[in-house]
């Protein structure tokens, strides 16, 4: 381990590897692709990337061109939807890295079909909206599409797609309705594998698997249904050093703002990590670190660079000691409940200045 490691993220790769197991086993029979866009949730994506092709993941989805290609760099043989779209980039290069285009839009269907004209079918990914208003055809293109298959001739058509709004949600109104639009649209559609579910998607039962399921947040061990026990593996610890101690005996105020006041003799540890960091802003008065077993709550504003702790019940703690920030007594869910965001933007957040350790790297098994 670094000694000059002033915030240390450790990402467990076995872990990531025994959650794509357990949910592959809880899918099946339908494929289990793996979501990887933004660097793998922030965690990055070469380790995570081999990791799940190493448990005979073969299909991933990323959001931008630049992953896509980044990705082929990484697994030359995998299959990679660009889920932003044709739009993203240059058809011929979706052709040149292999990359699948998702069709979003009539006008994107018509592109690829042109191009599928000129240079040979190539596989695409239809994504139908059934309910985000975000990407994907709209009801009236789909009913322009199931009226005339013959848009889509010359497309080698992989996989229909669409997205859950609220399947994270205990009130399964609308994720019902979306499943069964989803399968009244492929009726009206020739045929190709399907897919409905992200990671919470998985634990709505069979009614929701299709034929593939699309999880990312669970691979990193975030809980898919909040209120109920979190059957994944955590994979993520975050720590960040203590830097100064300082035994308060006259009440004072602490960090900007002076929003905090030390009433009576306590002790404050500053640590170096902060909003720079990832360490939201929003955890200022309200976030919790631990030290072992102890909580050590963050007192005044988190500020760019450093964070305080009261560390009055670890009389032991110095400087240079470690204090976990997400840990075994504190998972990523909640600190994002305590920032008041969700663990997606934890993990998509987390900074460039962590010295990153990965346990259990996969070396050279990328066929
Ligand atoms: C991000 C994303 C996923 C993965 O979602 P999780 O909730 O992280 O499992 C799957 N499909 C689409 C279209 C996405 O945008």
């Amino acid at each position: 381990m670094n000694n000059n490691a002033t915030g240390i993220l450790t990402v467990d790769l076995d872990a990531i590897a025994a959650n794509y197991r357990f949910l592959s086993e809880r899918a099946r029979p339908a494929v289990t692709a793996a979501a990887i866009k933004a660097n793998a949730y922030g965690l990055g994506v070469g380790p995570v990337s081999r990791t799940l092709w190493a448990e005979g993941c073969r299909d991933f989805f990323v959001a931008t061109i630049d992953e896509g290609i980044e990705l082929r760099g990484l697994l030359p043989e995998a299959r990679i939807t660009v889920l932003n779209g044709l739009i993203a980039g240059d058809p011929a290069l979706f052709r040149k890295y292999a990359l699948i285009p998702a069709l979003n839009d009539l006008g994107q269907i018509d592109g690829w079909r042109a191009d599928c004209q000129r240079n040979g079918p190539a596989p695409a990914v239809l994504h139908l909206d059934t309910g985000m208003a975000r990407l994907g055809l709209p009801p009236a293109e789909l009913d322009i599409l199931a009226d005339d298959h013959s848009r889509l001739d010359g497309i080698a058509l992989a996989l229909i797609m669409t997205h859950l709004a609220c399947a994270d949600e205990p009130d399964d109104t609308m994720t019902r309705r979306q499943r069964d639009d989803f399968a009244a649209a492929l009726a009206r559609l020739p045929r190709a594998p399907a897919s409905l579910s992200a990671s919470s998607g998985i634990f709505h039962g069979p009614d929701y698997l299709f034929d593939m399921v699309r999880p990312g947040v669970c691979l990193h061990g975030l809980n898919p249904r909040p209120g109920h026990p979190n059957p994944l593996r955590p994979v993520v610890r975050l720590q960040a050093k203590i830097l100064q101690i300082r035994d308060v005996d006259t009440p004072q105020t602490v960090g900007y703002g002076a929003s905090h006041r030390v009433a009576g003799p306590a002790r404050l540890a500053t640590l170096a990590a902060g909003y720079a960091d990832g360490y939201l802003r929003s955890l200022s008065g309200r976030g919790t670190a631990y030290m072992g077993e102890t909580a050590v709550p963050i007192v005044g504003r988190v500020s760019m660079d450093l964070t305080t702790v009261d560390i009055t019940r670890v009389p032991e703690a110095r400087p240079g000691d470690m204090v976990d920030l997400i840990g075994p007594r504190h998972d990523v869910d909640a600190l994002a409940e305590e920032a008041g965001t969700i663990g997606y933007e934890i993990l998509t957040s987390l900074g460039r200045r962590y010295h990153r350790h990965y346990l259990g790297e996969r070396c050279g098994e990328v066929a």
